[in-house]
């Protein structure tokens, strides 16, 4: 699929988190660019200066590299691009109130908009008169034809104005790539406002959808694809263009994503920023794979995994379904294990040593280094248990979590604990345990264990889940076989892990 020219751009507000359903529009405006080898922009849109934050915008900008989704036009880009229309950038809208204004000046020489002195206490008059009569909640024009001298006097009298666009009577229609011809009455957008009255808090600021407007016409901007959230926005978005002779730009809609309880997709179903999933432990390529899943489908119906790559080729805006989608945080965990398995031991152990960096920070480099393979060992046993790497710490408890407070506590344990049978077999484990010097090796453990069953009778279950609380804290996990050597090469590197001799000692003796 080729499209020349084609020009999107991601234009997120710095006033919170990237979010799960952004970072899915940032997504698919990227597979577009790319698949038509088009130009992805990243536009900052920080008009809301009380609500705009920098370190907003620095998170969004690592958690987009973090997902690989690298722009070609934008801040942290060097350069400049130009067009049809002058210079692309800057990429900061509040590096472009100059432009907006001067756009302002012209409309408003033109009488393509006009000054509007309506205080905001006469405006919500005029609502509640309409409302009354259920009459349309469109403003008056009161303000469209004052005279000149009218206007003048207005100003010399310190009165404050909003700028408003002059609107004709005709419907807004614009085609969006996901749902087909859109049409609304011009009624529905009424004259809307440019620039606010200059006497609230943000005096003066030009708005969302004029500025927006303006920023996707200036830059070029072929295919305008973002949140269904502004689909109503869409159509004084389209007066805007006509006002100023514009050409149009295509849209694409993405729907809404809804939690499984489908209302709409908040922190109360989870995790739902960038940061926070990245934090968890889930791999970019996991997220990436489940955001591109969140409102479009592979063509054959049937494939789900998706490398960036992959997703590059297979992408298309025409398989983009309007139909609300459903956060599967089950499908998400099942790509993320997916993704995790393929991961290469070098990279997992560097992902996943912030888990454990707690346990190491005071080893030396030298230890550090020869904890290397170990920690190799240990994410081997458990990496296989987890849908993400926060959860290891936890999942490793038979290694580094042995309490053995906590684990005689423990209800299911006290019931297995509290069998003759329990109390036999520890008692004969400290008597070996005791008699032996050196390491226990999976070999010496397994004669032991042989040993205790021939001279007690007692085997499977009661013979195991004892000893395999004294040794790791729980009834049940993994092998032995894997277990022991890991505990015990861990009490070698001195990680504050008890040695299998010595947790049996202590718990015996308990
Ligand atoms: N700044 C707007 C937002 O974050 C951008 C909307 C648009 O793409 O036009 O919702």
């Amino acid at each position: 699929m080729t499209a020349p020219n084609v020009r999107v751009r991601f234009a997120p507000s710095p006033t919170g988190l990237l979010h799960v359903g952004n970072a899915r529009t940032a997504l698919y405006n990227w597979l577009f660019a790319r698949r038509t080898h088009g130009v992805f922009l990243l536009r900052i849109e920080d008009t809301d200066l009380e609500r705009s934050e920098t370190r907003y915008e620095d998170q969004l900008i690592e958690d987009l590299r973090w997902l690989g989704l690298e722009w070609d036009e934008g801040p942290g880009q060097p350069a400049e691009a130009t067009g049809e229309m002058g210079a692309y950038g800057p990429y900061r809208q509040s590096e472009r109130l100059a432009v907006y204004a001067e756009h302002t000046a012209r409309l408003l020489a033109e009488g393509k908009a006009y000054r509007c002195f309506c205080t905001q206490d006469e405006l919500e008059a005029e609502r509640k008169t309409a409302a009354a009569v259920n009459g349309p909640q469109i403003y008056s024009r009161r303000c469209l034809n004052l005279s000149p001298a009218e206007i003048e006097a207005n100003i010399a009298a310190g009165k404050h104005f909003a700028v408003r666009l002059r609107i004709e009577d005709h419907p807004l229609r614009f085609h969006d790539m996901v749902r087909g011809p859109v049409e609304f009455a011009a009624e529905a957008v009424s004259d809307p406002i440019l620039v606010r009255s200059a006497s609230g808090v943000s005096a003066g600021v030009p708005v969302y959808n004029y500025v927006v407007t303006i920023d996707d016409a200036l830059m070029g901007i072929s295919h305008v694809i973002r949140g269904d959230d502004h689909i109503s926005n869409t159509p004084k978005q389209v007066a805007i263009y006509q006002t100023f002779g514009w050409k149009v730009p295509e849209f694409a809609h993405l729907s809404t994503i809804l939690g499984a309880d489908r209302e709409r997709l908040s922190k109360r179903h989870g995790a739902t920023s960038i940061s926070t999933f990245r934090e968890m432990g889930y791999l970019p390529e996991a997220l990436v794979n489940y955001l591109a899943l969140l409102g479009w489908g592979a063509e054959d119906g049937n494939t789900e995994t998706f490398t960036l790559n992959e997703l590059t080729q297979a992408f298309s805006l025409e398989r983009v379904t309007a139909s609300p989608a459903i956060f599967d945080f089950d499908k998400l965990n099942w790509l993320n294990r997916h993704y995790l398995k393929q991961t290469d031991p070098a990279r997992m152990a560097a992902l996943a040593w912030p888990y454990f960096a707690g346990r190491f920070e005071h080893l030396d480099q030298a230890t550090q280094h020869l904890l290397g393979p170990w920690f190799g060992r240990l994410l081997a046993l458990f990496l296989p248990h987890v849908d993400h790497l926060d959860q290891l710490p936890a999942k490793a408890a038979p290694i580094f979590g042995y309490d053995l407070e906590a684990a005689c506590a423990n209800e299911e344990n006290i019931a297995v604990l509290a069998a003759d049978s329990a109390r036999t077999v520890l008692g004969e484990l400290g008597g070996y345990v005791r008699a032996h010097n050196g390491r226990v090796t999976p070999d010496v453990f397994k004669e032991w264990m042989n040993e205790i069953k021939a001279a007690t009778g007692i085997k499977g279950k009661d013979l195991f889940h004892p000893v395999r609380i004294a040794l790791t804290g729980a009834h049940s996990g993994p092998d032995f076989d894997k277990v022991l050597p890991l505990i015990e090469d861990g009490a070698e590197l001195a990680l504050g892990i008890s040695s299998v001799r010595d947790r049996i000692e202590q718990f015996v003796g308990v």
